[in-house]
């Protein structure tokens, strides 16, 4: 089995803990707009490869991973090759492996066939990073072009089964900038049992020229990064402890 694979990167150091080597899948089914990876949305623009390829790209970094670091599976969204994902996961942990996975939660549903596969998936994964891109379901149609009613339950069942997660939160003014969105999603948080840190995630415009050079139009055109003050205002509000 082969999965499609954007890119990797030897010595991440942001997501997840310790030192990383992290594959960034393709194929994504949001819309983000502040995304900042666009170029990752299509899977077939992907290179193929095997779970044996990817861990043998990832063993020769193995000894700065210490005690903590490991293998991140970010994207694009790693859940859309849920079967890929799992042979992978299968692998690195037969050879003592940290797995992560860094999803939107897009793909979760309790229905079958993904949910058993999901279940099985949870064996073999470490720690998941889990992006609420926006507590208000009307909100976060707007700025992600899906629904989040499957992403917070993606987040309870999670709680469930008390599997680690950091949840991360991207801060966009004008969209999830706003104090009564964060306070209902400190809420949210709060309810859940499972969570071992909350981050976060200041919008950047680094992403914008990928836009225009796939020829699309930026959404969030105009729109700055938000001030230290309103980071630090959201840090305050959903105690992340920074
Ligand atoms: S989920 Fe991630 S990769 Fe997908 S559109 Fe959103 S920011 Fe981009």
């Amino acid at each position: 089995m082969k999965g499609y694979i954007h890119s990797t990167e030897s010595f991440g150091s942001v997501d997840g803990p310790g030192v990383r080597f992290l594959i960034f899948v393709s194929g994504c089914p949001m819309r983000c707009q502040f995304c900042h990876n666009p170029d990752t949305w299509s899977m077939k623009t992907g290179t193929q490869m095997s779970a044996d390829e990817l861990l043998d790209k990832a063993w020769k970094y193995r000894s700065y991973w210490g005690k903590s670091g490991g293998i991140t599976v970010s994207g694009g969204e790693p859940l859309l090759q849920i079967d890929f994902l799992l042979e992978l996961f299968k692998k690195a942990k037969e050879k003592g492996i940290h797995t992560t996975i860094d999803t939107s939660g897009a793909p979760f549903t309790r229905e079958e066939p993904f949910f058993s596969k999901f279940e099985e998936l949870m064996k073999y994964t470490d720690l998941l990073l889990l992006d609420i891109k926006h507590i208000d379901d009307e909100q976060h149609k707007i700025l992600t072009g899906h629904t989040n009613q499957n992403i917070l339950d993606l987040a309870r069942y999670l709680s469930d089964i008390n599997k680690p997660v950091w949840i991360r939160h991207v801060l966009v003014p004008e969209r999830s900038d706003n104090d009564e969105y964060l306070k209902k999603l400190d809420a949210f948080i709060q309810t859940l049992s499972n969570v071992e840190k909350v981050e976060v995630l200041p919008y950047h415009t680094l992403g914008e020229y990928k836009w225009k050079e796939l020829g699309m139009e930026y959404p969030l055109e105009g729109i700055e990064p938000p001030t230290e003050e309103r980071i630090r205002n959201a840090n305050e509000l959903l105690h992340t402890g920074k």
